[in-house]
């Protein structure tokens, strides 16, 4: 049976002009450059593929940090365009999420000049496209628009409150320097050390969703339940602590989880950051995790191809993605989803993100 569509999902390219190096544990080596010659496979491949993709959700961190290091601004600019250059390539629309590597290389200023910010990616002109609210001066990289009917996409920022990107001399800085430091008390506030479980995710490259945003989404879920459409939710840093890696997470991941649990729209949620292959179910809600380009070795993938039926997704893997089927489970009320699973929200709330 053919799908009502497809899309194509990459995660973490992370190009540099860099020897392969250890990651920062030393666990898993990192193919800087073999990460342009795979994001160009992807996009090939989609381009072949017979089912039509309509279009692709590149996850965030599609040039490392490094490249500031290597070169600074001019090179990050230059690489930046490397990688925009391949992308161009694919026909269609091509919807980017901001990763913390991203905001290592450019100011969200500089980002919002960039190919990167969809707006000025051309395709925002068509109906489908609805703007975040424009009536804050904040840059917003947040956004919804719906692929087909009966189905809203939601983009997210997962830094809209977080230590990068802002500028020391903002609030939203120093706001996240106090949420971090109220947890975190290592001079270096990249490391975890000292925190446990969940409360790993207090590090600098993490960030929040943030009270504005958790509003704009639970205006946009309500809209979409009551036009009866299935959501799917995108975002750099995963919503859903795995037990075995809890520390890439959003801040306020228990509160946004809180609204998504209050409508039965959403079917999938979608991220990158983790580098890995990670799968929670969390009441009728699939959390997907898409492992990193960076760290495919050459003469392997790590990108994936969407069928979306009326009842289900099907995630096509290639190379370090697997394959899965995932399917809606909407039947699921709301009102019977077990909130046990959720950490209490008090933490969060304290801090008010
Ligand atoms: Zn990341």
């Amino acid at each position: 049976m053919e799908p009502q569509f497809s899309f194509g999902v990459i995660a973490d390219v992370q190009y540099a002009d860099n020897d392969n190096c250890y990651n920062f544990s030393q666990t898993n080596m990192r193919y800087y450059r073999n990460a342009l010659p795979s994001l160009r496979n992807a996009v090939d491949h989609w381009m072949k593929d017979k089912r039509n993709i309509s279009f692709v959700v590149q996850l965030g961190d599609v040039i490392d940090g490094c490249n500031t290091k290597n070169g600074g601004k001019a090179e990050s600019w230059r690489v930046l365009s490397l990688v925009m250059d391949e992308l161009d390539q694919f026909p269609g629309p091509v919807h980017h999420l901001i990763g913390n590597h991203e905001l290592y290389n450019f100011t969200r200023d500089e980002l919002c000049e960039s190919k990167l910010f969809s707006v000025v990616n051309g395709f925002m002109s068509t109906q489908n496209y609805n703007c975040a609210r424009e009536d804050d001066s904040r840059k917003k990289f947040y956004y919804h628009f719906s692929p087909f009917e009966g189905y809203r996409f939601v983009i997210m920022d997962s830094y809209d409150v977080a230590m990068l990107g802002w500028g020391e001399d903002c609030s939203v800085t120093q706001q996240s320097r106090e949420i971090l430091t109220s947890v975190n008390f290592n001079k270096e506030l990249n490391s975890p050390v000292g925190l446990k479980g969940n409360d790993r995710r207090f590090v600098e490259f993490n960030g929040a969703i943030g009270e504005r945003q958790r509003q704009w989404l639970k205006e946009v879920l309500q809209s979409a339940e009551n036009d009866n459409e299935k959501v799917m939710i995108f975002g750099h840093i995963p919503f859903y602590p795995h037990k075995k890696d809890q520390m890439c997470l959003l801040w306020d991941y228990e509160l946004v989880l809180e609204i998504l649990h209050k409508f039965s729209c959403v079917v999938a949620t979608f991220a990158g950051h983790l580098h890995r292959t990670r799968y929670t179910l969390d009441a009728n809600i699939h959390h997907i995790c898409i492992p990193a380009v960076v760290e495919t070795p050459p003469g392997s993938d790590a990108f994936g191809t969407i069928d979306v039926y009326a009842n289900r997704i099907i995630l096509n893997g290639h190379g370090s993605v697997e394959s899965e089927e995932f399917i809606y489970r909407q039947n699921v009320l709301a009102q019977e989803v077990a909130v046990g699973s959720v950490a209490t929200k008090k933490e969060l709330a304290d801090h008010s993100i």
